[in-house]
C-alpha cells in the first residue's frame, strides 16, 4: 500500500494560477509562494461584497477515538466529489501545526486519495503564517518584559502576567520556566511558560478577524496582565497593536492550494479546538463562499467541541449561516465507543456497535438542534462487515437521518459521489434554520450550563471556588457578555476521557475561566487541558527523512 506522501508526490499538480483561474481569479489577485501555493488578496472579498454566497457545509464527527475518524479526509473527498458531479466546491481547512506533526498525529492534510497538495509544504512551513503568529506573539511578550525592565510605568504585577510565550513545537520542557535571570541588565526575573503557537490567542484572533482593522482592534484588546491595583493591562497599553498587525499583514490573507484532483482548497489558520474555536479563518470561509457554489469546512475534534464552537463562536461573530453538516463516523470508532478493545476492532461485533452508536446519535441530535440539516458519512475501512454497515444504516434510518457510505480515502472523489449527491439533495430540499445555542448576554453560569446540558448531556456544571472568583472579576471588568469557549477533553461527551459512548448522570467541573478579550470569548477550562503538548516515546519525527535526491519519507 502506498503512503500518503507517495500518493501525493505521484499526483500531477497544476500551477496555482490555473486553479485560481477556475475560480475567476486573476494573477493580480494572487501573491505567489512558488508554483503551487498562493495568498489571495483580501480585495477579492471586497470586490464581491454584493454577490450572493454559496452554500456552507460543515464537516464534523463523533468523539474522536484512537481508531481515527477522518474529518479532513472526508472534507477533501466531498469537495472533489462535488466537482465531479458538476458543482464548484472548495475545501476550507485549518493549517497543520508542526508540533503534532512530529509527535503522534503526523500530517493533517487529509489521507490516501483525498489529500491537499503540496502536502509536505502544507505540513511543514507552508506560507509561514504560523511562524508569523509565533513572532507576533513573542514580540508582545518581549514588549511586556521590556516595559517592566525599563521602569514599569504601568505598574504591571510580574506575578499576574497572563501572556505567555509560544513556539510551534511539542516541547514539554518549556511548560514552566523562569525568565530574566542573570542580574540587573537581563530583565526582571519571573515565572513564565510556553504554549504551542496554535494555542496562542493571536491564532484565534487572526481566524476571527474580518479585516486588517478588526485584526488591529482585537490585538490591542488582548489582556496581558494586571497591575498592582488589580486593573487589567492590555496590548494597546504597551502600544503593541500596530507592530503586531504589521507582522501579520501577509498571514491574514487566505492560502490557496489544490487537492489531488486539482480542485481548489483554502488552508488558512489553525486554532486549537479546546482553548480556542478550532476552525479555519473567517476570511478564508467568506472568500470561498464568494467563489464557489459549495464551501466545505471543518471544525476540530467531535461535534461537542468543534461544531458547537463553529456555530456559537465563528458563525455568531462572522454572521455565517451553515446550510448542512456532515457528521463523520467509522464502524471501528463506534465499536470503541461501545466498549471494544482497540486490539479487537477487526472482529465483527454488532452488540458493541449498537451501544457505541449512541455517541453518534447524540451528535446528530445536537447538530439538528442548531437547525442545520445532517448527513451522516460512514468513512469506510476494509474491516467493516456488511452486517455492521447494515446496522448503522438501519439505526440512522430509524432516527430519520440521511446516511451515506463513503470511500474517499481509497478512491478519491469517485468514492464520495454518493455523499456529494446526498449533500446537494439535502441542501436543495431542506432549508437550514440555523440559530445559535445561547444568548451571549446571559450570565457565564447560564451559558456554561446550557452548553453542558444541551450538548454534552450533563446534569449541570460545578464551578470551583477559583472559577467563581474569576466570574466575579470578569463581571466587574464588564467582559462577561462574550461567548464561552469550552475547553474539555475531546474523547468523551463528558469531562472524563474514559466515559465513552453516550454517558449520562454526570456533571462537568469548570475549574478556571480565562479571558480572551482580543478573540472576544471566555475560555472555561474543565479537566486538564494541555496547551503545550509533549512528544511521545517514539516521536513521528524519528521516522522522517529526506534522501540526497530529495525524496521525502515518513510524513505519513
Ligand atoms: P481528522 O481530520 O478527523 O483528524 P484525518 O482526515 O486527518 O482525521 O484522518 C486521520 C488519519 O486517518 C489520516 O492519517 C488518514 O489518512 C487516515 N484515514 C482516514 N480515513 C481512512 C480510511 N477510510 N482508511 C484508512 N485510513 C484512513
Ligand atoms: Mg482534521
Amino acid at each position: 500500500m502506498k503512503t500518503d506522501v507517495q500518493i501525493a508526490q505521484e499526483s500531477k499538480m497544476k500551477p496555482i494560477e490555473e486553479i485560481a483561474k477556475q475560480l475567476g481569479l486573476s494573477r493580480e489577485d494572487l501573491e505567489l509562494y512558488g508554483d503551487y501555493k498562493a495568498k489571495v488578496s483580501l480585495d477579492v472579498l471586497k470586490e464581491r461584497e454584493d454577490q450572493q454566497d454559496g452554500k456552507l457545509i460543515l464537516v464534523t464527527a463523533i468523539n474522536p477515538t484512537p481508531a481515527g475518524e477522518g474529518k479532513t479526509t472526508m472534507n477533501i473527498g466531498l469537495s472533489m466529489a462535488l466537482n465531479k458531479i458538476g458543482k464548484t466546491a472548495i475545501s476550507a481547512l485549518r493549517e497543520p501545526s508542526l508540533g503534532p506533526c512530529f509527535g503522534i498525529k503526523g500530517g493533517a492534510a487529509g489521507g490516501g486519495y483525498a489529500q491537499v497538495v503540496p502536502m509536505e509544504d502544507i505540513n511543514l512551513h507552508f506560507t509561514g503564517d504560523i511562524h508569523a503568529i509565533t513572532t507576533a506573539h513573542n514580540l508582545l511578550s518581549a514588549l511586556l518584559d521590556n516595559h517592566i525592565h525599563q521602569g514599569n510605568e504601568l505598574g504591571i504585577d510580574p506575578r499576574r502576567i497572563t501572556w505567555k510565550r509560544v513556539l510551534d513545537m511539542n516541547d514539554r520542557a518549556l511548560r514552566n520556566i523562569v525568565v530574566g535571570l542573570g542580574g540587573k541588565s537581563n530583565g526582571v526575573p519571573r515565572e513564565d511558560s510556553f504554549d504551542i503557537t496554535v494555542a496562542s490567542e493571536i491564532m484565534a484572533i487572526l481566524c476571527l478577524a474580518n479585516d486588517l482593522e478588526d485584526l488591529k482592534e482585537r490585538l490591542g484588546n488582548i489582556l496581558v496582565a494586571y497591575d498592582y491595583n488589580g486593573e487589567p493591562v492590555h496590548a494597546r497599553d504597551l502600544n503593541a497593536e500596530g507592530a503586531l498587525t504589521l507582522l501579520l499583514k501577509d498571514a491574514l490573507q487566505p492560502n490557496l492550494v489544490q487537492t489531488l484532483e486539482n480542485t481548489p482548497a483554502f488552508i488558512h489558520g489553525g486554532p486549537f479546538a479546546n482553548i480556542a474555536h478550532g476552525c479555519n479563518s473567517v476570511l478564508a470561509t467568506k472568500m470561498s463562499l464568494k467563489l464557489a457554489e459549495y464551501t466545505i469546512t471543518e471544525a476540530g475534534f467531535g461535534a461537542d467541541l468543534g461544531a458547537e464552537k463553529f456555530f456559537d463562536i465563528k458563525c455568531r461573530f462572522a454572521d455565517l449561516k451553515p446550510d448542512a453538516a456532515v457528521i463523520v463516523a467509522t464502524v471501528r470508532a463506534l465499536k470503541l465507543h461501545g466498549g471494544v478493545e482497540k486490539t479487537e476492532l477487526n472482529e465483527e461485533n454488532l452488540e458493541a456497535l449498537e451501544i457505541g452508536f449512541e455517541n453518534l446519535e447524540k451528535h446528530i441530535e445536537n447538530v439538528k438542534g442548531y437547525g442545520v440539516p445532517v448527513v451522516v458519512a460512514i468513512n469506510h475501512f476494509p474491516t467493516d462487515t456488511d452486517n455492521e454497515l447494515e446496522l448503522v444504516f438501519n439505526k440512522c434510518k430509524e432516527l430519520g437521518v440521511e446516511v451515506v457510505h463513503s470511500e474517499v480515502w481509497a478512491k478519491g472523489g469517485e468514492g464520495g459521489i454518493e455523499l456529494a449527491k446526498k449533500v446537494v439533495e439535502v441542501v436543495e430540499s431542506t432549508p437550514s434554520n440555523f440559530k445559535v445555542l445561547y444568548d451571549e448576554n446571559s450570565t457565564i453560569v447560564e451559558k456554561a450550563e446550557k452548553i453542558a446540558k444541551d450538548i454534552y448531556g450533563a446534569d449541570g456544571v460545578e464551578f470551583t471556588q477559583k472559577a467563581l472568583k474569576e466570574i466575579k472579576q470578569i463581571e466587574k471588568l464588564g467582559l462577561d457578555k462574550m461567548p464561552i469557549c469550552m475547553a474539555k477533553t475531546q474523547y468523551s461527551l463528558s469531562d472524563n476521557p474514559d466515559l465513552l459512548g453516550r454517558p449520562s448522570r454526570f456533571k462537568i467541573t469548570v475549574r478556571e475561566i480565562k479571558i480572551s478579550a482580543g478573540a472576544k470569548f471566555l475560555v472555561a477550562l474543565t479537566g486538564d487541558v494541555m496547551t503545550m503538548p509533549g512528544l511521545p516515546k517514539v516521536p513521528a519525527a524519528n521516522n522522517m527523512d529526506i534522501t540526497k535526491d530529495g525524496e521525502i519519507k515518513g510524513l505519513f
